[in-house]
C-alpha cells in the first residue's frame, strides 16, 4: 500500500487508543505523540504537525464532552478530519471533457517521472473512453523520443514527435494541429524537463504554453523529495500557470508524506499519485478516499477505480458492486463493452485478477457472441445454480462445455474475490461524516 509504513503507525496509534480502558488527557496525548513522531518522520513540515495536534486537542476536549459522548469515535473522526485538512487543496482541477478537445501540458525536472506519467495519464482516460495522444516536444533530453513513442506504442495510443526537428515549440504546435485534426480529445504534450529550475527550462515550457495554449498545465513532481516539494511546486507556479499536479514515486519512499503535505500547502490540487513504473501504478487522488486507506479503514472507491482498470465499468454496474453483487451481468456487460472498444477477440483479465495460477484467457468471440439474449439468470449471483445448467447453458449459446466451465470458473473467482473483499471492507465500523 502507499505510504504503508506511515499509514500502519498512525492506524496502531489510534488502535492503542481505542484499547485503553478510560480515554484521558494521557491516553490522548500519548495517541497524538505517536502521529506527531510518524508525520515527521514522513517528512511532513513541522508547523503542520503541530497545527494538527493543536486543532485535535481543541475538538476534542476531553474535560467537556457531555457524559454518554463516544471520546474514542470523537478523537478519530478529529484525526480523520485532521489528515483530510493536511491534504486538501480546497481547489478542483480542470477535467477533460470526453467528445471535447483537451490540450494538457506537462511539466517537471528531468527524472521527475514526467514522461511515463503522460503516458499513465493518457492511459487511463484511454481506458474509460477517451481517445488521448501523445506529443513529445523534450528536445532536451536524448532518448525522450524513444521512450515516450515506445509507451505510447504499448499502449496503442496516436504519437506525434520528431528526431531531426531540435524547435520543441514548433514540434508541439504541429503535434496538436494534427492530432485536432484527426479529433483526439485529449492532446498530451511532454515539454522538456532539466536538472534544476533554471531560467531556460522555464522560457522554454512559457513558449510551448503560449504557442499551445493548453487547457491545462500539469506539474509532475517526484515525491521522495519530501516537504522540498513546497518550493519546486511554488517555483513552477510562478513560471507557468500549473492547474494540477501529480507526484510519482509514492511506493516506497519515506517522504512521501511530506510531498502530499506541501504540494496541498501550495493550494494546487493533486490529481493523481504514481506508485510504481508500470502503466497501471497510478491512482486517482481524492483526498477522504485517500486518508481512509492510508489508516487501514477501506474503500471502495479506489478499489472499483483500480478494477477499471481491467474491466472498464459505467456507473449502473459501479453500484451494483457497490451493493455488494458481482453478477453474471456484470460480467458479461463488461466483456460486451470491451468487444464494443475494438477487435478483441480475447479479453484478458488478467493484471489484478482474482486466484492464482497463471492468467486465464476468457474468450470473447467478436463474430459469434452467442445465440439468443442475455437471460434472467445472469442476475442469479449463486453459483452453485450455475452448475446445474451447464450443458443446458452451453446448448443455448452454441458453445463447448468446457468453454462454459472456464467462463463460470472465471465468474466464482470474481464473485468470491468481491464477495470477500465487500467483507473485510463492511468489517470497519461506520464513523459519521466519513
Ligand atoms: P522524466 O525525466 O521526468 O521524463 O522521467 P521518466 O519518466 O523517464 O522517469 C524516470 C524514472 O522514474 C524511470 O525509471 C521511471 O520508470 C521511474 N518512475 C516514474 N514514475 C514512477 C513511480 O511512480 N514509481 C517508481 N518507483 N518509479 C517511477
Amino acid at each position: 500500500m502507499v505510504l504503508g509504513e506511515l499509514g500502519g503507525r498512525i492506524a496502531r496509534a489510534i488502535q492503542q487508543m481505542s484499547n485503553a480502558t478510560i480515554v484521558d488527557e494521557s491516553v490522548l496525548n500519548e495517541c497524538l505523540r505517536e502521529i506527531t513522531r510518524a508525520l515527521l518522520q514522513a517528512d511532513v513540515r513541522f508547523e503542520l504537525v503541530s497545527d494538527m495536534q493543536t486543532n485535535i486537542k481543541n475538538v476534542v476536549n476531553l474535560d467537556r464532552l457531555a457524559a454518554g459522548h463516544n471520546k474514542r469515535n470523537i478523537i478519530q473522526q478529529a484525526i480523520f478530519n485532521e489528515l483530510c485538512k493536511m491534504l486538501d487543496t480546497g481547489k478542483p482541477s480542470f477535467m477533460p471533457k470526453k467528445g471535447k478537445t483537451s490540450v494538457v501540458m506537462f511539466v517537471g525536472l528531468q527524472g521527475s517521472g514526467k514522461t511515463t506519467t503522460c503516458t499513465k495519464y493518457a492511459h487511463y482516460y484511454q481506458k474509460r473512453g477517451w481517445k488521448p495522444a501523445l506529443v513529445c516536444a523534450d528536445t532536451f533530453r536524448a532518448g525522450a523520443f524513444d521512450q515516450l513513442k515506445q509507451n505510447a506504442a504499448k499502449a496503442k495510443i496516436p504519437f506525434y514527435g520528431s528526431y531531426v526537428e531540435s524547435d520543441p515549440v514548433q514540434i508541439a504546435v504541429e503535434g496538436v494541429a494534427r492530432f485536432k485534426e484527426e479529433n483526439c480529445d485529449l492532446i498530451i504534450v511532454d515539454t522538456s524537463g532539466r536538472h534544476k529550475q533554471e531560467a531556460a527550462l522555464f522560457e522554454e515550457m512559457r513558449q510551448v504554453s503560449e504557442a499551445t495554449n493548453p487547457d491545462l498545465a500539469i506539474f509532475v513532481m517526484d515525491g521522495s523529495i519530501g516537504q522540498a516539494a513546497y518550493d519546486q511546486a511554488q517555483a513552477f507556479k510562478q513560471s507557468v500557470a500549473v492547474g494540477a499536479v501529480i507526484v510519482t514515486k509514492m511506493d516506497g519512499h519515506a517522504k512521501g508524506g511530506g510531498a502530499l503535505s506541501a504540494v496541498a500547502a501550495t493550494k494546487s490540487p493533486l490529481i493523481f499519485i504514481g506508485t510504481g513504473e508500470h502503466m497501471h501504478e497510478f491512482e486517482v487522488f481524492n483526498v477522504k478516499p485517500f486518508v481512509k486507506r492510508l489508516l487501514g479503514m477501506g474503500d471502495l472507491s479506489g478499489f472499483i477505480d483500480r478494477i477499471q482498470d481491467d474491466i472498464p465499468m459505467d456507473q449502473q454496474a459501479e453500484q451494483k458492486l457497490l451493493e455488494g453483487n458481482f453478477t453474471l451481468r456484470i460480467m458479461y456487460e463488461q466483456y460486451q463493452s470491451k468487444l464494443k472498444m475494438g477487435p478483441l477477440g480475447q479479453c484478458r483479465v488478467d493484471a489484478k485478477r482474482p486466484g492464482k495460477g497463471k492468467p486465464s484467457k476468457c474468450r470473447v468471440d467478436a463474430k459469434r457472441p452467442g445465440k439468443g439474449k442475455p437471460s434472467k439468470e445472469l442476475d442469479d449471483n449463486d453459483p452453485k445454480h450455475m452448475d446445474s445448467r451447464v450443458m443446458r447453458i452451453a446448448r443455448g449459446s452454441g458453445r463447448q462445455v468446457a468453454e462454459v466451465i472456464e467462463m463460470l470458473d472465471e465468474y466464482k473467482r470474481w464473485a468470491n474475490f468481491w464477495r470477500s473483499k465487500m467483507k473485510e471492507l463492511l468489517k470497519i465500523p461506520k464513523k459519521g461524516g466519513m
